[in-house]
């Protein structure tokens, strides 16, 4: 089998959105003063396809959700001349040779995001080419299904987030994550208000459910150190990215800090990025995106590391790209489950792209032994809320 063609296409909604309200999730431009624009940075209102042509007719899939413009120049002018005339199942060799060839501009970042789509294109063209779903060419099945967690819970008012937890307890599931609303330059008042919202859904969902605590960077160490230990109480499964990637001290010393397990890595890459976290300590759960950190090559090698280092992968993200590395190894205890609705971060437009995405059910999604790669097609109901550009 030889790959014939490359086509990378950027899909920009434009279809109906709901605007994120003021708080409703920190983020790293709130240490800035705020010039208006500290929600925009939060958005992802487009995604990069990548469909792999090959001289037997099959076609692999790969996306990559950063920088969709950017990332499909990228593959167009770099990366599909490396791969194009190539065996797909020469997939080591095929990363390697992306990985060095753009080595001086591309380890991290969106360099590194496109080579992931090109590669998880080419682990679906593998699996559609020996009629097998990916996470068995990966190690296969580990768990009768793959637990999950409901994520979304926004900052907003605390009787809606109660109301919005409560539902995630009906659909039976037994993790949900939340967001905090404030930050280091909210003062007093904004730990308070952190606070109460998550007394508030802790007391919705009651002991025996997981909680998760999102920051999405939007901390400093400073203010972290001083809001952990309040936080204690609430016994959270983990905090996640309280302070921006590149603090890896930070991370460590929060770490270290308090019984929280702080987890973080959706914005680190490749086995060295890891390697690095690992060293020293800095998380206590990885959460690599699979279609950032390198594809499906990088992400199973990390997969190998953290299960030598007892320390859990939780992507970031649920997406068929993720599942199939979850289903495929015991250092994943479960995965990241996005609500399907309106579309408002963007994370929510997989769904619009793409199908055959497992729904949860009762807190588990299943895949499916049977279906040839990674199981997903592309969507053809919303088109017309798309500007695509070829
Ligand atoms: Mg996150």
């Amino acid at each position: 089998m030889k790959i014939t063609n490359i086509r990378a296409r950027v899909y920009e909604w434009k279809g109906k959105t709901v605007a994120p309200q003021p708080h409703f999730c920190s983020n790293a431009m709130d240490q800035l003063y705020d010039r208006g624009d500290s929600m925009g940075t939060f958005r992802f209102h487009g995604w990069t396809v990548v469909e792999i042509e090959t001289d037997t007719g099959l076609v692999g899939i790969g996306n990559v959700a950063l920088a969709p413009r950017i990332a499909k120049q990228i593959i167009d002018l770099y990366l599909a001349p490396l791969v194009i005339g190539q065996d797909p199942f020469d997939y080591e060799y095929l990363w390697q040779r992306m990985y060095r060839s753009t080595h001086t501009w591309g380890r991290k970042g969106i360099g590194m995001a496109a080579i992931s789509a090109v590669d998880i294109a080419i682990w679906d063209l593998m699996g559609k080419a020996v009629n097998k779903p990916v996470f068995k060419l990966l190690g296969g099945r580990t768990k009768e299904k793959i637990p999950c967690y409901a994520s979304k819970l926004y900052h907003t008012d605390l009787a809606e987030m109660q109301r919005e937890a409560q539902g995630y307890m009906d659909q039976g599931f037994k993790a949900v994550k939340m967001r905090f609303g404030y930050g280091p330059k909210d003062g007093p008042e904004g730990v308070r208000k952190n606070l109460d919202s998550v007394a508030a859904v802790r007391e919705v969902i009651g002991t025996d459910t997981d909680l998760m605590l999102e920051c999405y960077m939007g901390w400093n160490l400073e203010y972290a150190k001083r809001i952990l230990p309040k936080l204690e109480k609430f016994e959270p499964r983990w905090l996640e990215e309280p302070v921006i990637a590149d603090d890896i001290d930070g991370y460590a010393e929060l770490n270290q800090l308090t019984s929280i397990p702080i987890s973080g890595g959706e914005h680190e890459f490749t086995l060295y990025g890891f390697k690095q976290l690992l060293d020293k300590k800095a998380v206590s759960v990885i959460q690599y995106d699979t279609n950032r950190v390198g594809g499906i090559t990088a992400a199973h090698k990390i997969n190998a590391l953290a299960e030598a280092y007892s320390v859990p992968v939780i992507p970031h993200a649920g997406q068929m790209h993720n599942y199939h590395l979850t289903m495929s190894t015991l250092a994943s205890p479960m995965s990241e489950f996005f609500p399907v609705h309106d579309v408002e971060i963007g994370n929510e437009l997989f769904y619009y792209i793409f199908a055959g995405d497992p729904a949860p059910e009762n807190g588990f999604i299943d895949l499916d032994d049977n279906k040839p790669g990674l199981g997903l097609a592309l969507e053809t109901r919303y088109l017309n809320d798309f500007n695509i550009i070829e």
